[in-house]
């Protein structure tokens, strides 16, 4: 149950989709974009933008882009604009860095030496700051040096001015810089990703479009999720296996339950480190960078606890399949599961400036206490977070009120004590419960019998159960790909999967 409302912010989800066959396509991109967008609608709320290509050299793109919601961001009228596309990306964002604001909203697009580009990024460049002024530095000496030789194509070598907030256009500017191995003007883009990803390890899972193709980048930590869909014919979305032959186009998400929505089987994940071409010729995987030897991968574990939507599959495995059963004591127990609370999902943020009676009313506009079900028993409620302990408080208090004799709390996760910096937004450090000293004796605090949390160590046994074997099927079909395991704790343990630069 998602009790605790209290500010662990999502990230932001990158969907793509290419055409299969010949072009132009009669496969609805745009739409198809749109659908995939909304089914990754939980991982950012604030805006959401496409754009798409018809993939001519050179080529034309379109972009939409707006405030809000998907269903609310475009207008029919707007999505006729886009309807020419070949292929495409799209994001939808909860602004972790960078204010919330049209400009802001991705995918960007830039013109480059060697044409345009569009890029869409989930994640949070650990280095940002450094590459900042590295990005400011190679300007400078553009234009000082360059621009009067060789006009704007000088300023355009060497990338442009930062003109917004977020890591997503740095990222841009980094593509635009010439690797240092790689000839003046040489148009390789993987090289230039390449180059990229040795500037900045983590955390990025990127979509990026140029002319006629799309590459689809994890970093080498694998922070953040990436996958592969085939759009079958719908009469064959439920058969296994299949030929390729009858693959309609490729799609590239965030997260796999969006392929569901639009018709289309999950192929497999993008690896840490991994560049995938994404083309209407299908999907070829052109190089992996690795990480320092002996770094293990850093797939953010909160992603099973929090964010990802449990029809989601990471690592070879429907996540929350095994997870439930090994998180929840009723499983185990034998103890009676039954409902004690119906949530108003849509109370939401209201613009109704709460008065005194509204306040004192509190939770209660937003739970239902069924009372029945439990008046005059002992009840243990299940969390998966207590982060700054302000809204489980008074939910004790309602069930309480409503004839609960004693409420116990279980969290399905450790104690949350550092901040983050890959891309979520978690309170300060004072800010957050585990932190403070009323933390020695939180069940009084918050007015509950007893509160157990799940260990680090039952986390992770819970999330890699399971993997391991899929990790040894990879090997056995003759993947290149790490067998390593690992998931990042940082937010729990303090130990981040690299050092931090500031
Ligand atoms: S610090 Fe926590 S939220 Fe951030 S990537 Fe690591 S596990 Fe995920």
């Amino acid at each position: 149950m998602e009790f605790e409302e209290s500010g662990i912010g999502e990230e932001c989800g990158v969907f793509g989709c290419v055409a299969a066959g010949e072009w132009p396509t009669q496969l609805e991109v745009a739409q198809i974009l749109t659908l995939g967008l909304v089914a990754l609608q939980h991982r950012g709320q604030e805006s959401a933008g496409i754009v798409t290509s018809n993939g001519s050299s050179p080529p034309t793109y379109t972009t939409l882009k707006g405030m809000g919601l998907v269903s609310t961001a475009f207008k029919p009228e707007d999505m006729l604009k886009l309807r020419y596309g070949n292929l495409g990306i799209g994001h939808t964002r909860y602004s972790t860095t960078g204010i919330s604001e049209l400009q802001n909203c991705q995918p960007f697009v830039v013109e480059t030496l060697h044409g345009k580009i569009a890029v869409a990024h989930n994640g949070e460049l650990v280095n940002a700051a450094a590459l900042r002024k590295k990005a400011d530095q190679y300007l400078l000496i553009s234009l000082l040096t360059m621009q009067d030789f060789l006009g704007d194509k000088g300023v355009l070598r060497h990338g442009v001015g930062l003109s917004t907030s977020s890591d997503s256009e740095l990222i841009m500017q980094l593509l635009c810089l010439t690797p240092p191995m790689e000839e003046v003007d040489a148009p390789d883009w993987v090289a230039r990703i390449k180059n990229l990803m040795t500037e900045t390890p983590t955390s990025y899972s990127l979509l990026i479009m140029h002319k006629d193709v799309i590459y689809a980048v994890r970093d080498p930590y694998g922070n953040r999720p990436l996958s592969i869909g085939r759009l079958v014919p719908i009469s064959k979305l439920h058969s296994s296996g299949g030929e390729e032959t009858d693959t309609e186009g490729w799609v590239v998400s965030s997260e796999s339950c969006s392929f569901q929505s639009i018709g289309a089987k999950y192929y497999r994940e993008v690896q840490p480190g991994e560049i995938v071409q994404i083309s209407k010729n299908g999907i070829k995987s052109l190089n992996i960078i690795p990480r320092p030897e002996g770094d293990p991968p850093a797939f953010c574990i909160f992603e099973y606890v929090y964010f990802a939507r449990p029809d989601s599959i990471f690592e070879g495995k429907p996540h929350k399949k095994d997870f439930s059963s090994l998180l929840n004591p009723f499983h185990v127990s034998g103890l009676p599961y039954i409902e004690v609370l119906c949530k108003n999902r849509y109370v939401g943020r209201t613009f109704i400036q709460p008065n005194t009676r509204l306040r004192q009313l509190g939770v209660a506009k937003k739970f239902g206490a069924l009372t029945d079900n439990f008046a005059g028993k002992r009840v243990v409620l299940i969390d998966d977070s207590i982060v700054r302990g302000n809204t489980i408080s008074p939910i004790i208090k309602l069930l309480k009120e409503a004839g609960a004799t004693e409420v116990h709390i279980r969290v399905a996760s450790p104690p949350i004590r550092f901040p983050c910096y890959m891309g979520i937004n978690i309170p300060t450090k004072e800010e957050l419960i585990a932190n403070k000293p009323e933390f020695k004796d939180i069940a009084n605090y918050i007015g509950a019998t007893s509160v157990r949390y799940l260990s680090v160590e039952g986390l992770v046994t819970a999330v890699q159960s399971g993997i391991e074997s899929y990790k040894k099927e990879q090997i056995s079909s003759g993947s290149k790909a790490s067998t390593k395991l690992g998931h990042c704790t940082a937010c729990l343990t303090g130990k981040y999967p690299v050092e931090l630069e500031w």
